[in-house]
């Protein structure tokens, strides 16, 4: 990837990009055989950690996600992930998973194939 490229990804995004797949390695959960999956909810969670400073699960309604930050519940990692290893997201899925992959990394350009940043 070139420079120009890579710089113009957003901080929160290369975050939330390095926070998954360090997270992935220390629960021994994989990514998604559908890269696109991956990239939409990275791209989710930088999102809400830009505009409510916290990220806050990308895959849920909320009412008022200001509460919901503090709330601290559904800050990824999650408690159902952080408790059971449940990502309803599909970001981290277990080995059993048909969904799974056997991947932990992934490189900044197959997920900017799926998204506009
Ligand atoms: Fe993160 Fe939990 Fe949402 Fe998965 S379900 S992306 S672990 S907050």
């Amino acid at each position: 990837m070139s420079n120009i490229m890579s710089n113009s990804i957003p901080e929160s995004f290369k975050a939330m990009h390095k926070f998954s797949e360090a997270y992935a390695k220390r629960t021994g959960t994989f990514f998604c055989i559908d890269t696109s999956v991956t990239a939409v909810v990275i791209e989710g969670l930088a999102k809400h950690k830009d505009n409510y400073g916290a990220p806050l699960c990308p895959c849920r309604h909320y009412d008022d996600k200001k509460k919901e930050v503090a709330n601290t519940y559904w800050n990824c990692p999650c408690v159902p992930m952080r408790e059971r290893k449940e990502c309803h997201c599909m970001l981290f899925l277990t080995q059993n998973n048909e969904f799974a992959s056997n991947k932990q990394k992934i490189s900044s350009s197959v997920l900017l194939e799926s998204i506009k940043l």
